[in-house]
């Protein structure tokens, strides 16, 4: 198969997945995130429990590419760490970047890898990235937090 065949597959795929875009149950973040240049408009859920996404999904509407970018991401990081995801959404947003990235560490990011041709249409940058912005700044402020069983302090204050 082409690599386009292969592109355009797995991107209608994903526009059906409906595992992927769904409202959440007991959601503990929510982000919205809107393009205005297309039109995309999504919000991502998150369910984090003990440093660890239980669940993740999305809701809205928007282009093809930001639909099945949104899915991707779901599949990837569902199920991660906190930390684990945040460094993959990173490199997710680093290969958009046109950064420097070993090509096996890109092979990580699952079927958002064939994402990685979309650098080359600015037009569709900002579909392709809106999904992972919005969930790095739930992935922010969860990794800012110390986790409940990190609190205990050797020396109370005072
Ligand atoms: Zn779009």
């Amino acid at each position: 198969m082409e690599f386009h065949e292969l592109y355009s597959e797995v991107i209608l795929e994903h526009n059906q997945n409906k595992e992927n875009k769904r409202p959440l149950a007991q959601a503990t973040h929510q982000e919205h995130g809107h393009n205005p240049s297309c039109g995309d408009d999504l919000t991502v859920s998150a369910r984090v429990v003990d440093g660890r996404i239980e669940d993740l999904a999305y809701e809205g509407v928007g282009c093809a590419i930001s639909q099945a970018s949104a899915s991707m991401m779901a599949d990837l990081l569902r199920g991660k760490s906190v930390e684990e995801a945040l460094a993959l959404t990173e490199r997710f947003l680093g290969m958009i970047r046109r950064e420097e990235i070993p090509e096996q560490k890109l092979e990580e990011l699952g079927d958002a890898y064939l994402l990685k041709n979309i650098q080359n249409i600015p037009a569709r940058v900002k579909c392709a990235v809106l999904a992972w912005h919005a969930l790095h700044e739930i992935l922010e402020k969860e990794a800012a937090r110390p986790y409940p069983r990190a609190i205990e302090k050797p020396f109370p204050d005072g």
